[in-house]
């Protein structure tokens, strides 16, 4: 995609010197020019050529201002700082993606940079990225003087779960940070909407405009700053409801605990093999301190045996018998869970139950790579915060009766990620809030396939049942039919 794009004025002292694919532009401000955005490495020099098509000299650049960490819009700047000498001005959340070099300037929210007959305001917009910054800057051309105004993060697709596990585990939470960035850039009035991609306001298209009917200038638009934010807000929510529809989790709630022992190996096949696509299963301690996979604090409601759980050692509670309709298994460790289950393309639903399990259920889970396929959930928030001290690359889910928003911001504030209400507390319009702020929405207490059916339906990303046979059926028949 070298040189795709013919630089151009796009009003006044505003010009277009990038890509199509990584916008650039340039702003002469009189006293030297500002750059906003440097494209990827291997663009770098079409910004330099650019310049000197439009008869400017890369070495007037004085400072570049950058939009936000990824490659599209920073790998340029080390090519172009050592042309130009010029400093570089970027929010300090994404130096994590930088490749040879760090800002000199870190912009915080409201910042004003100013140079020649140029004053640029700076918006912390958090969202695409932690650190993105959108730009407010007047243009004059002859007699008018326009508000341009350019978004510096507006993909979606980058809050997508799997490319923020991908990214590092960086928070769904980002999603409520995008939202509120939107809201934040409605009160911006725009009159010339610059593009941080070429995508965004039609830059190519407007070019050819320009050139076809030069008295017309289509880049003064007062509408287009609006409607391109809507849009965004669009993308991202049907972002968020194909992912839910597309990566829906039948969660194997104990395994097929309908018709099998609970959280037992025979429970757990038959839940995979009922068309489960993960399993949920209860980590508590015995007395001589083993992790295994046991529901109740007591033994008689499942077992042969009596008293509490954590009152027998390992091998008291290995002669005990878990029972179901006739069928009969033993209690299984986490280790021994893992080391059958680990491997599997499947989700994990770990819930801690009892304290002091937090520590070695990260280490084993770690030990297990699991970091990418699992959600450590308690309805505990203190085992949450110990849990995720220990293991902060893992994501965590909150089980909880009652939502309000101050638990909202507790949760976040905790970095959960998702959110985990019963099932009969759920209905389209909550998961939907829910969603927009930030959380993955996974049920529990599925009592019927009344339930099931409905908690399906809402949008909800997953849910525990004791019997996945029937969900899994219920998902078949409603693929592409999801209201
Ligand atoms: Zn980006």
């Amino acid at each position: 995609m070298l040189g795709d794009m013919i630089p151009f004025r796009i009003i006044g002292n505003l010009y277009f010197v990038g890509t199509y694919g990584a916008s650039s532009h340039m702003i002469d401000t009189g006293k030297g020019l500002i750059l906003i955005d440097a494209g990827y490495e291997e663009t770098a020099d079409v910004v330099i050529e650019s310049l000197e098509t439009l008869g400017y000299d890369v070495k007037d650049v004085k400072y570049i201002l950058i939009s936000h960490g990824h490659d599209d819009h920073s790998d340029g700047v080390p090519k172009l700082v050592a042309r130009s000498g010029a400093k570089v001005f970027m929010h300090e959340a994404d130096n994590r993606y930088l490749k040879g070099f760090l800002p000199d300037v870190y912009l915080k929210d409201g910042d004003t940079v100013r140079l020649g007959n140029t004053e640029i305001l700076c918006l912390h917009t958090p969202g695409h990225t932690a650190g993105v910054m959108s730009f407010f800057f007047n243009v004059t051309d002859g007699e008018s003087t326009y508000r341009a105004g350019m978004f510096g993060g507006a993909g979606v697709n980058q809050l997508k779960k799997a490319y923020l596990d991908k990214k590092g585990m960086l928070p769904l939470s980002w999603r409520a940070d995008y939202l509120a960035s939107l809201e934040r850039l409605r009160g911006e009035r725009v009159e010339v909407f610059v593009g941080n991609h070429s995508w965004n306001n039609r830059t190519r298209e407007k070019f050819e405009q320009m050139q076809a009917d030069p008295t017309v200038n289509p880049f003064i638009n007062r509408d287009e700053w609006g409607i391109f934010l809507d849009k965004c807000e669009a993308k991202l929510e049907n972002m968020i409801e194909t992912e839910s529809r597309e990566t829906f989790v039948n969660y194997a709630h104990r395994g097929a605990s309908e018709y099998m022992p609970e959280n037992t190996f025979l429970s757990f096949y038959n839940g995979i093999a009922m068309g489960a696509n993960g399993i949920e299963t209860d980590v508590r301690r015995t007395a001589d301190g083993k992790l295994i996979l046991f529901h109740d604090s007591t033994l008689e409601r499942v077992t042969d045996g009596q008293g509490r759980v954590d009152e027998h050692t390992y091998a008291e509670l290995m002669s005990l018998n878990v029972e179901k309709n006739g069928f009969y298994d033993k209690i299984v460790t986490l280790e021994e869970f893992l080391q059958r289950f680990a491997f599997r393309e499947l989700t994990f639903a770990i819930e801690l139950k009892g304290a002091g399990v937090e520590e070695e259920t990260a280490e084993l889970l770690r030990k297990y790579g699991m970091e990418k396929k699992t959600f450590v959930t308690s309805f505990n928030l203190e085992y949450i915060r110990k849990f995720k001290e220990y293991a902060p690359e893992f994501r965590v889910g909150y089980l909880t009766k009652e939502i309000d928003g101050e638990l909202l911001s507790e949760l976040r504030a905790l970095g959960v990620d998702e959110l985990c209400p019963k099932a009969s507390e759920i209905t389209p319009e909550k998961v939907r809030a829910w969603h927009r702020a930030g959380f993955n929405v996974r049920a529990w207490g599925v009592d019927s396939e009344e339930t099931m059916r409905r908690v399906y339906d809402s949008g909800a990303n997953g849910m525990t049942v004791n019997f996945p046979d029937k969900l899994t059926e219920y998902i078949k028949n409603a693929v592409g039919g999801r209201e």
